[in-house]
């Protein structure tokens, strides 16, 4: 049946099942690490120890995993916890490509965890694929992808990319945070695996950390799955029990942060402050027509250059009364940040680029918000 439902009921209802026992509609939070052993030695109820499984994790996973358009998704501590899992299918001496314009703490994480352990890495632009074919090794396990990516909205051909990996035993992954399962469904383009930062869009209340991971191979996921109960980097069950919670409004919050932040690139195109936007949905954009093929809508980030040094820059993030200046996406409310300064060794982002993580707000609020800020 679920197969049949759109994503709106199936964000409602997925992983939403009655409870068996006292019938309450919604699920119970199910904070027991271990479970009974059954006379028989056996355990009827699926449940043995709690980093393995647990009901509310088992309910979550089946949720996003329908979410995902099917097969098996596995949830993680954190994102970076999910980016991990993946990294951890590769051996010493194979080759990964990842997107150059890939989330900073992933690429700190693999220059300073998993290229001195003997994994060769190779950063490229992928929102040019022939980039990624004039970058293959006879040792090329893995293409790393972002997409769209994060803070330049660079937007990859996922289709074109699954076509270049097939028949060369080549996984491929993308981290669709920015996209999440309601705009791109990343799986259904062929890639292998979807990798989410559920402590974005997903939680979308700037109160939870976890990762996401899904797949529709079962041989794949069986390896992502002993990772992820051996490394132990799971999420707690309260943590489940509140991304669950969460998943029922993700296709309308994702549809009002796409919808301002539309309003907001178009406007920010038109103000004299403002050097250059990043917004997917403006046409001008060079992966525009690309994301119109791969994703139901552009999202609800926002980047863009301002017409000043570093320190003109940071003064406009500081100056914004309702968008708060802090790190982190994906949130009901509204959010700048100077990216460079965050970025640290990992520093790729131009001294005058700010991004927005577009919120709720009504958006003229914002845009009024951001007209002021500019103006001083
Ligand atoms: N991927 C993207 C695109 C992100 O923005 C982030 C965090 O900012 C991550 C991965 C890492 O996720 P987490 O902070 O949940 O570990």
């Amino acid at each position: 049946m679920h197969d049949k439902l759109r994503l709106e009921t199936l964000a409602v209802h997925a992983g939403h099942e009655p409870e068996t026992g006292d019938h309450g509609l919604a699920p119970a939070f199910k904070p027991a690490t271990t479970f009974l052993r059954d006379a028989d030695g056996g355990f009827a109820a699926g449940h043995q120890y709690a980093r393995a499984s647990n009901p509310t994790r088992a309910r979550l996973e089946n949720a996003l995993a329908l979410l995902e358009g099917g097969g098996e998704a596995l949830c993680f501590s954190s994102g970076m916890a999910a980016v991990g899992a993946v990294f951890a299918q590769l051996a010493p001496g194979d080759h990964a490509i990842v997107s150059g314009d890939a989330y900073h703490g992933a690429i700190r994480f693999i220059d300073d965890w998993l290229k001195p352990r003997g994994i060769g890495v190779t950063y490229c632009d992928t929102s040019d694929t022939g980039n990624i074919e004039r970058e293959l090794q006879p040792k090329t396990r893995l293409l790393w992808l972002e997409s769209p990516s994060n803070p330049e909205l660079k937007i990859t051909d996922l289709a074109a990319v699954a076509a270049l990996a097939a028949n060369r035993g080549i996984l491929t992954a993308c981290d669709a945070t920015l996209a999440t399962p309601v705009l791109q469904r990343t799986l259904d383009h062929g890639i292998d695996i979807v990798m989410h930062s559920s402590t974005k869009y997903l939680g979308g209340h700037s109160d939870l950390l976890g990762g996401v991971l899904a797949t529709r191979d079962a041989e794949l996921a069986a390896g992502l799955r002993a990772w992820q109960i051996d490394g132990g980097a799971v999420p707690s069950a309260f943590d489940c029990w509140l991304l669950l919670r969460s998943l029922a409004t993700l296709p309308l919050r994702v549809k009002q942060h796409a919808e301002s932040a539309r309003r907001i690139a178009a406007w920010l195109t038109e103000q004299t402050a403002v050097e250059k936007v990043f917004y997917p949905g403006l046409a001008a954009h060079p992966g525009h027509e690309t994301a119109k093929r791969q994703m139901r809508d552009f999202g609800g980030m926002v980047s863009f250059l301002f017409r000043g040094d570093e320190d003109a820059t940071r003064a406009v993030a500081s100056r914004t009364k309702i968008f708060q200046q802090a790190t982190s996406l994906g949130g009901v409310e509204s959010l700048i940040e100077h990216r460079a300064s965050v970025e640290g060794a990992q520093r790729r982002s131009a001294h005058n680029l700010l991004r927005l993580s577009v919120g709720l707000e009504h958006a003229d609020d914002l845009i009024a918000d951001l007209s002021q800020a500019l103006k001083e």
